[in-house]
């Protein structure tokens, strides 16, 4: 039986120890390159670590012992380690998608720089059409690579969102062509960048486009929300990530409410109010964080109470005003949805 990730293996090992190690065996000579763990009978666990090289025999074991034996950070470092040296994106792309993202934040934001910079070397995955050189200066290109790769490496040296966003760029095209910034959906797995736009931004204006248009395929490939939440996530992630100081007013329902009024009242439509109708456990994971970094406290997973604040708190609230006049009218609104209705007497 081949037990292929560190998580099920330990979740398999807790449910079954109950005794004391009685015997631990280093056998040097057997190794397995391909397995991080292989059990090879139901009471006697051949442990096989092929980045150590060295096997234990454990019958029966405890499993403090056993953890502290085989960490589970070291024993990630090692992988991402070896697809940078294999410079193999599809596995990377393969093994990310099951990974924990507290556990891909730790592993990615912490590589040291140069190993930062191969991982997205292989990562990165940019595609010029014809096109683009037909519309645009070539100088223009050349910047908006060489500012893709800067903001790169900035929101994966980020301890928040490092893993999340080395996740979904390995699964990811970027065009640097197109007609504005945008993301091209679950099917097409792309984003664009134009690049007379993007050459212009400022290093950090950069880093929120670009985290913006990859959360849009984080919630194409982990079940996120259509509507409103869709742009309401995604500007919310950088936010909650990158701003060391928020503006007051600004939160995970002003950007959400604040992008279905700006619809309403400036653009030209509508969008819905909805919850992530199949949210899996990495997509329930970082929104779960954001809402600690949120001072709405935006009830993300109900559609319901997410309608009712909006209709209570955020739909008569005048959207065609200055940004400042905006963010005042968030701030009252942001205080309610977290606190209630509650008037301070003193
Ligand atoms: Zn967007």
């Amino acid at each position: 039986m081949i037990i292929s990730s560190v998580d099920s293996f330990a979740t398999k090992t807790l449910a079954t120890s109950t005794n004391q190690i009685s015997n631990l065996i280093p056998l040097s000579s057997i190794t397995n390159s391909t397995d991080i763990f292989e059990i090879s009978t139901k009471e006697n666990f051949n442990l096989v670590n092929p980045f150590y090289t060295e096997t234990y025999i454990f019958t029966p074991f405890k499993f403090n012992t056993l953890s502290s034996l085989f960490n589970k950070t070291k024993l990630y470092r090692s992988k991402v380690l070896s697809y940078i040296k294999n410079k193999d994106r599809e596995g990377f792309a393969s093994w990310s998608k099951n990974i924990s993202a507290k556990d891909l934040n730790k592993i990615i934001s912490n590589l040291s720089n140069e190993n930062r910079e191969k991982l997205i070397s292989i990562l990165l995955q940019i595609e010029i059409p014809e096109k683009t050189f037909e519309t645009y200066n070539s100088e223009s290109v050349k910047t908006t690579k060489t500012k893709i790769l800067k903001a790169l490496n900035t929101i994966l040296a980020n301890p928040y969102v490092a893993g999340i966003y080395a996740d979904v760029l390995s699964k990811t095209t970027i065009e640097i062509g197109g007609d504005g910034f945008y993301n091209w959906g679950a099917i097409l797995k792309k984003v664009s960048l134009t690049p007379e736009a993007f050459a212009q931004l400022s290093d950090d204006d950069a880093v929120a486009i670009l985290s913006h248009e990859l959360f849009h395929r984080f919630n194409d490939e982990y079940g996120g929300a259509e509507g409103a939440n869709t742009e309401g996530s995604a500007i919310w992630i950088y936010k909650a990530a990158f701003k060391t100081k928020l503006e007051v007013g600004e939160s995970w329902a002003e950007a959400m409410y604040g992008t279905k009024k700006f619809y309403e009242d400036i653009n030209w439509g509508n969008l819905t109010i909805e919850a992530p109708k199949n949210p899996s456990p990495k997509l329930i994971e970082v929104y779960n964080w954001m809402q600690t970094k949120d001072p709405s406290n935006l009830p993300w997973d109900s559609e319901e109470l997410m309608t009712e604040y909006y209709n209570k708190y955020w739909k008569d609230l005048k959207r065609n005003v200055s940004w400042e006049e905006w963010l005042a009218q968030a701030d009252e609104a942001n205080k309610k949805m977290r606190y209630g209705e509650i008037i301070c007497l003193n």
